[in-house]
């Protein structure tokens, strides 16, 4: 079986209301998709990450003029090989952000490929599923005015209480101040009810800001605290680690076995929180969550692209090792983002569902998604 075509598609709509996150105003949704065929008639489908401010023709440019050329013709079943090359051949000018999520779309693409040519789920291949249903998590909380938002987000944690979210992650990093009071009124609103509250500020302090805040939530029994600060500050990462009594998570911006073995080998994170779809794919998913056992580091995936790469996500999180076992372990939790996203719910026959509070794993071949046509070409840019 030979790689026939590497066809891309670059997604975007505009949205009817913008929102804020920390590092800036969204108003737009982004998705770089890659289509792989091979020579015997079977489709692969992968997505490189997209960030909410960057632009997805990056990744497809690495795609179609440094990696397409380099795999075409190749065996798809050569998933660590052609991982592999692909990343040496980038190494001088790649190794992290979009020429990664590159990389992770093709080997997305490969693994789907091949559970679709075993006739087996992903999670088949990557040894067998774990767990076959997940909790998620609503990640929302964004700004649609910037400060002074505490009384709307409150409203909106009700909101996906009633939604039946058993576990939330406020975007915070508008100002200490202004944090601190959105936390309070959240958990005023949630007074009484069995929710865990993570806080996520994209890395907008330094330090001491940092700090600052972690102290003063402190009661709040977070279960987790990302991306504190930059990701490039990773004795930063430790120092907070060593300091608050609150986990630190991190791993979004960090990509590879290599840029893991960085964060892992300074104690920089209690929360490892690679994206699939810029970390390297399954491939190195594989190679990070292994590395995790040996540092004795939780991995809990981080999850904001389209439904192509969400089914990756699930996948993935299926045949996730847990690092702490025990007869309770804490189980993985999947991030599921409440904010708009115009193509999301319509790019496949299988979008992700909520049901009783579960969203359940697909056992169908590969990454188990039919793309809806009609929806790639509406958007494709
Ligand atoms: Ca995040």
């Amino acid at each position: 079986m030979k790689i026939s075509s590497i066809q891309l598609h670059v997604l975007q709509s505009r949205l009817d209301t913008p929102f804020a996150f920390s590092q800036g105003w969204v108003d737009r949704r982004s998705a770089t998709l890659v289509e792989i065929r091979t020579d015997d008639g079977i489709t692969g489908w992968g997505e490189a990450f997209c960030q909410g401010l960057e632009t997805p023709q990056i990744a497809a440019a690495a795609i179609e003029h440094s990696f397409a050329p380099l795999i075409m013709g190749r065996n798809p079943l050569d998933t660590e090989t052609l991982w592999f090359e692909m990343y040496h051949r980038s190494r001088d000018f790649g190794r992290t952000g979009a020429v990664m999520a590159a990389i992770s779309a093709i080997d997305i693409a490969l693994w789907d490929i091949a559970g679709k040519f075993y006739n087996q789920p992903v999670y088949q291949l990557l040894g067998g599923a774990m767990r076959n249903d997940i909790q998620p998590y609503a990640t929302g909380f964004y700004r649609i005015s910037g400060q002074n938002e505490a009384d709307r987000l409150a409203e909106e944690a009700i909101m996906h209480f009633e939604n039946g979210f058993r576990a939330m992650k406020i975007k915070l990093g508008f100002g200490v101040k202004d944090d601190l009071a959105v936390m309070q009124a959240i958990a005023k609103a949630m007074q009484g009810k069995e929710v865990e509250l993570m806080i996520d500020t994209n890395h907008s302090y330094g330090r001491t800001e940092a700090f600052e805040l972690g102290h003063g939530l402190a009661e709040f029994g977070l279960r987790w605290y990302e991306e504190p600060v930059v990701p490039e500050d990773i004795a930063g990462y430790a120092e907070l680690r060593q300091r608050l009594p609150v986990p630190i998570a991190g791993g979004e911006n960090a990509h590879s076995l290599y840029g893991f073995k960085s964060l892992f080998e300074a104690g920089a994170v209690d929360i490892a929180q690679p994206d699939i779809g810029s970390c390297g794919g399954f491939t190195a998913a594989r190679h990070i969550h292994i590395l995790a056992q040996a540092f004795g580091v939780e991995v809990n995936p981080h999850v904001w692209g389209s439904a192509v790469a969400q089914a990756a996500s699930l996948q993935w999180i299926a045949a996730l090792p847990i690092t702490h076992h025990a007869l309770f372990a804490r189980q993985p939790i999947l991030e599921y983002d409440q904010s708009s996203h115009p193509f999301r719910q319509h790019l496949t026959e299988q979008p992700v569902k909520m049901d009783a509070g579960r969203v359940s794993i697909s056992d169908a071949p590969g990454l188990g998604i039919s793309v809806i046509d009609d929806t790639v070409n509406n958007y494709r840019i």
